[in-house]
């Protein structure tokens, strides 16, 4: 009896005429040119959020339906609007701290490099140390690494240690040696090389991978002031760029907490899709404790274990099956086979995504072997989540023979246009032409079948998601050029290049049914752009930039005093 009083109570009350109120939207973004990333809607004008959620994509006539008083009209004055962007590879704190430290980026020679350290040298208090990161010896002539001899000349004293952009390699001087305690007798740690003179034996100064830490670990450590700081610029940085969501490709439990108290004092709107450190503590915490989804309204995640298998192209540690090109080297593993193939089984019973950082077409096949035996080990019926979406992050060199193995075994590469186009000056010579019949082959993986998430790596990379966009469908360098046999039939389509960073970066993280795409009901989550990079020519696409962030349905940035409009008309 009580039971059919509610019941028709509640009917009575959804048929009350309260004009709209549970119909009527709380903002309402009109005039804009929509793609939508919905083969049954591809196009619309306008797009209407309640709580959060879309709860309408059309035209601007029928948007009007569920406007009320109180609804929030945005005029996007024609600018063009795509899902919220995710990028599907980022390192949050570092980039924070690359807008905090010392920034070498774009540091166009040695001697603007060594002119931009001075600088901060000559603010150091005696002893203090120099740090900073984003230098990058490719451009330079000759394209050769700095030296310990270099820095000397400019610090004598002050301990430096600069990181390469790709955060495989660090240069130091002889301060920092010296306190690291590094000679001509040390010897290599496991999965890092100490670069030595081939006639004294001495250090040069370069540290690749692992050995980066002999010298870090001496290097006072960020205060927790500091690393909040970073986490919150980071995510400034991040949301004017237009990312709706990252992918944070690593990180520690000690973060994590971070992150959390940050979400609770409501001071990220940023979606955060988290990853931990593994093999070692941070992945036995995961296993132990399980994940943690969508938390704080589907904006924080961590269900993801990020192994560093291999080092990088630019600095000859990623891992070759057959010697570099032009160096006598093979590159190394940074990971051993016997550490991960246990957790790769616990991970599989405990339903914990994993992803696998490999670069070089050892890394790759190693992993894929690894991955493809532990899928045998624990068959589905043992499985907590049936398809565990595994990834390999930057998949960048592949054996032909190993490319259609992704798609075989369900693993979503998880690429970065960028690198492409930042490599495709040495690569060539470092690889051969053969070797590159399988680089970069997003168009190749995506044929046989694989979800290709999109991401930039930054601060590898720049961040900006509409250099990824040109990238991936240039692929050509900022300046247009393209060199030989750089197989320009790899690159991919506009619309496959607009899912790779919306769509599919959203399957890569389990989030397709939330958000990915512009269809009512999932999140409220969009970028609008100054142009619309669906048409206008290839190389406007880099200059375009973003006019407004909205996640969940917030303006979390807004470009502001620009009218939409007239910078899209005039493509700045
Ligand atoms: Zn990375």
């Amino acid at each position: 009896m009580r039971n059919i009083i509610l019941a028709s109570l509640c009917g009575l009350i959804s048929i009350l005429p309260v004009p709209n109120q549970s119909q009527s939207a709380d903002t309402v973004f009109y005039n804009g040119t929509v793609y939508t990333v919905n083969p049954s809607q591809p196009n619309a004008q306008a797009v209407a959020v309640k709580d959060g959620r879309i709860v309408f994509v059309g035209s601007n006539e029928a948007v009007k339906a569920v406007e009320s008083k109180t609804t929030r009209l945005v005029d996007l004055k024609g600018a063009t609007v795509v899902p919220g962007l995710t990028d599907s590879h980022y390192h949050l704190i570092g980039v924070g701290e690359r807008e905090l430290t010392l920034n070498l980026e774009g540091a166009a020679s040695l001697d603007d490099f060594l002119a931009r350290v001075k600088a901060r040298v000559d603010q150091a208090r005696p002893g203090e140390w120099v740090t900073g990161r984003g230098w990058i010896e490719t451009f330079w002539k000759p394209p050769v690494f700095p030296t310990r001899a270099d820095l000397d000349k400019i610090s004598p004293s002050n301990p430096v240690f600069l990181g390469r952009a790709d955060g495989h390699g660090a240069v130091a001087n002889s301060a920092a040696l010296k306190i690291a305690g590094i000679d001509k007798n040390t010897r290599d740690p496991f999965g890092g090389q100490i670069l030595k003179d081939k006639n004294t034996g001495e250090p040069v100064g370069m540290l690749l991978d692992n050995a980066q830490s002999l010298v870090a670990k001496h290097i006072p450590a960020d205060s927790s002031a500091d690393i909040e700081k970073a986490v919150l610029v980071g995510v400034q940085h991040s949301i004017q760029l237009g990312w709706c969501e990252i992918q944070n490709a690593g990180s520690t439990y000690p973060e994590v907490e971070l992150y959390k108290k940050l979400y609770e004092q409501g001071k990220i709107k940023l979606r955060i899709y988290n990853a931990v450190y593994g093999p070692g503590p941070n992945a036995d915490r995961l296993l132990r404790e399980g994940p943690t989804i969508d938390a704080f309204d589907h904006r924080f995640t961590v269900r993801t274990i990020k192994i560093v298998f291999d080092g990088a192209l630019g600095s000859r540690g990623a891992a070759l099956l057959e010697p570099y090109s032009d160096y006598n080297t093979s590159g190394f593993l940074r990971e051993k086979e016997s550490e991960i193939s246990p957790m790769l089984d616990k991970a599989l019973r405990q339903g914990i995504q994993v992803e696998t950082h490999a670069i070089g077409d050892r890394a790759n096949r190693i992993i894929l072997d690894l991955y493809e035996r532990a899928l045998k080990d624990v068959p589905g019926d043992q499985r907590k989540i049936g398809d565990p979406r595994w990834r390999v992050e930057h998949a960048q060199i592949i054996s032909p023979a190993d490319l259609p193995r992704f798609s075989a075994l369900g693993i979503i590469p998880s690429m970065q246009p960028s690198h492409a186009i930042s490599d495709l000056h040495f690569a060539p010579a470092r690889l051969g032409m053969e070797r590159l019949k399988g680089a970069y082959a997003w168009e190749t993986l995506i044929r046989s079948g694989c979800i290709v998430a999109g991401g930039s790596d930054a601060p590898v990379e720049r961040g900006e998601p509409m250099i990824e966009f040109y990238a991936a469908v240039a692929r050509k360098d900022l300046k247009g050029y393209t060199g030989e046999g750089w197989h320009p039939e790899e690159a991919v389509s506009r619309e496959d290049a607009l899912k790779m960073f919306t769509l599919w970066a959203a399957y890569a993280a389990f989030q397709e049914k939330e958000k990915g795409s512009i269809e009512v009901g999932k999140l409220a989550d969009l970028t609008v752009l100054s142009a619309d990079i669906m048409k206008i020519p290839e190389s406007e696409i880099p200059r375009t930039h973003c006019l407004m962030t909205v996640i969940g349905g917030e303006i979390v940035f807004d470009a502001g005093h620009s009218a939409p409009g007239q910078t899209a008309a005039s493509g700045t």
